[in-house]
């Protein structure tokens, strides 16, 4: 959550900053600010609540602020309501020092207390603020910029990725980070900081991804790196291989449903990524089949739409491979006591830096546990921490509403599921060839659907006042109606839920009243009858009925809408179901004129707790 920048080099700050914001602004849209050292070496800052164009209007697209080197943020509120005076850059009285963070100190009150008792004033709410001084405080005491910050890190709880300006040192941008993300990029005579890639992407390929407690010093020569007793480290750059295009619109009027559409290739990326000639070869994600064979039981753990690709991984890998797993919430795993075993601790996140799902990654190698990673991105915290990591080629998702990344953690799922049950003999040879041969046709199959967006987008208008939406399916019809569930929520504001559909009787029927939408997803051959009676029971207490089904599948004719998938290995059906549902939530947000790629009071890769 929120996203923070900073540059040094011969281009004029501020409209390189907001460039790099605006690639950022998926991370937090609440306020937005820049700090830039001007010619006569003074810190001026400039700030504004809101989304990012209006700080780009105040400063009239960074023409309005001169200067080489500064920093700038747009952010996610933690502590304090998003307003100007909560917005970073923060500073010290005399304005020698600015800083901005991502990430939350925990013991900023403390932190605080003690400031004050020292004479700090503070004028805004946040946690920044204290960071900042704190940093201002040891720097007065040591006079050493770099001992300041390591000073800082010795005393701080919490997460931080901090980009720091000095006064006293022209031209030079000090950083440090420890559970939140931060990539520095350089080119030549110029350093670029940003929590992600995308945002410098325009400037450089060749990043630097730093570690945790690593401190960086960003000059016009280059950049330094120390550890915490402020010896010098050597680190190697990482080529970055996407383009930034990637990172574009690409002329359609959402990155949403720019990522949508591009599941197909997504799909097909990340199966070949594990399948060669044929089969399935995981050396590339670290497993060995020795490794393989030692799996036990499997524990996964997510959070959002990636712990509902658990929730479908799940189902898939018991019924392929018969072992063992359970699916948990990362945010609870974490705390729970719970009776571990030598299973294997498969953690999903699209950007790899998720808070909950980083703590359950390391709460699993405290206890000895090995860990898979299924991630989105190169070198982010989650990827360096796990033993194993499947990387999903699903490229830069920009639209805080995942849909392509959700689609390539399925596919990783099915490939990881296949793989071991060949390894532990619960498939038969020819099965197992007619599988993958299924696994390889998802892509066209997601292509002909796409086609069919008239039809959602028509039925989008016609739901467009509801107030309460229901999804309801059994098996894996379930698993894929949560996320169908989130998808329409985050983005269309309207209240839904979902419900395995033999629980609907427990309660929530109740819920349903005239002109309720009810969405079956039937796909799972041997439940669809047992869905459909379900859906019945609710058409007749006055619910309108649409459902997702294969072709061929038969569907009571008065349900007012049927939307149709090509048929697939039931295993898979929830990469085709899922793709009516994204689509309608889609359509859904357009029609009631939200922000689709930026919903409110959301943020992408949520790296706090
Ligand atoms: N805790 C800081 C604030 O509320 C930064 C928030 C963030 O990283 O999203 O301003």
């Amino acid at each position: 959550m929120c996203g923070i920048v900073g540059y040094i080099g011969g281009k004029q700050a501020a409209p390189v900053l907001l460039d790099g914001l605006t690639k950022l602004e998926y991370r937090g849209y609440d306020s937005a600010g820049i700090a830039v050292l001007d010619p006569d070496g003074n810190i001026v800052i400039e700030k504004a609540k809101g989304r990012l164009s209006v700080l780009n209007e105040k400063i009239d697209g960074g023409r309005a602020v001169n200067g080489f080197c500064g920093i700038g943020h747009t952010r996610w509120a933690t502590h304090g309501e998003p307003s100007e005076n909560n917005a970073h850059p923060h500073c010290n009285d005399e304005k020698t020092i600015a800083a901005v963070h991502n990430g939350i100190i925990e013991n900023y009150t403390e932190l605080k207390d003690k400031l004050i008792r020292r004479g700090y004033s503070f004028y805004s709410a946040t946690d920044t603020e204290v960071a900042t001084k704190l940093v201002d405080y040891y720097y007065k005491k040591y006079n050493d910029p770099l001992r300041a910050i390591s000073e800082f890190a010795l005393r701080v709880r919490g997460s931080y990725a901090l980009a720091v300006m000095n006064k006293d040192y022209p031209d030079t941008v000090f950083a440090i980070r420890k559970d939140s993300p931060m990539i520095i990029g350089v080119n030549g005579g110029e350093a670029f900081l940003a929590s992600d890639v995308p945002a410098i992407l325009k400037y450089t390929r060749n990043v630097y991804y730093v570690d945790n407690l690593q401190i960086a010093r960003l000059e016009k020569g280059g950049v330094t790196f120390y550890n915490l007793d402020r010896e010098e480290v050597e680190k190697e750059t990482v080529e970055i291989t996407w383009n930034a295009e990637a990172a574009e619109k690409g002329g359609f009027e959402h990155f949403m449903l720019k990522e949508i559409y591009e599941q197909p290739r997504v799909v097909t990326d990340t199966v070949n990524y594990v399948l060669k000639n044929g089969d399935f070869d995981f050396s590339e994600v670290g497993l060995t089949d020795k490794d393989f064979k030692k799996i036990k039981g499997i524990v996964i753990v997510g959070c959002g739409s990636a712990y509902h690709a658990g929730v479908v991984m799940q189902y898939v890998i018991e019924d392929l491979a018969r072992v063992p797993v359970r699916v948990e919430l990362a945010s609870e795993f974490r705390y729970r006591n719970a009776v571990l075993n030598g299973e294997l601790v498969v953690a999903i996140s699209q950007s790899g830096e998720t808070a909950d799902t980083l703590a359950a990654v390391r709460a699993a190698r405290d206890k000895g546990l090995k860990t898979m990673a299924i991630v989105n991105v190169l070198g982010s915290t989650i990827a360096r921490e796990a033993d194993y990591v499947f990387f999903t080629k699903a490229g830069p998702e920009i639209s805080v509403a995942t849909t392509k990344a959700y689609s390539a953690q399925l596919v990783a799922g099915y490939a990881f599921a296949l793989k071991l049950a060949k390894i532990r003999g619960t498939v038969e040879k020819d099965e197992y060839s007619r599988i993958i041969t299924e696994l390889t046709s998802l892509p066209e199959k997601i292509r002909e659907l796409l086609n069919c967006k008239e039809e959602i987008q028509k039925f989008a208008a016609k739901t467009l006042d509801r107030h309460d939406v229901f999804f309801i399916g059994r098996g894996l019809d379930y698993a894929v109606s949560v996320e169908g569930s989130l998808k329409l929520k985050e983005i269309s504001y309207i209240h839904s839920e979902a419900y395995a559909a033999g629980e609907l009787k427990h309660g929530t029927i109740s819920l349903i009243e005239n002109g309720t939408l009810v969405f079956g997803v039937l796909t799972q051959k041997n439940l669809i009858e047992k869905t459909v009676s379900n859906l019945v029971e609710t058409k007749s207490r006055g619910a309108l009925i649409a459902v997702v089904a294969e072709e061929g599948t038969n569907v009571p004719a008065d349900f007012e809408q049927v939307f149709r998938i090509p048929v697939t290995d039931g295993r898979f059906a929830a990469s085709l179901a899922v793709i009516p549902l994204q689509l309608f939530a889609y359509y859904l947000s357009v029609l009631r004129g939200n922000d689709v790629d930026k919903p409110r009071n959301l943020a992408k890769s949520v790296t706090v707790e």
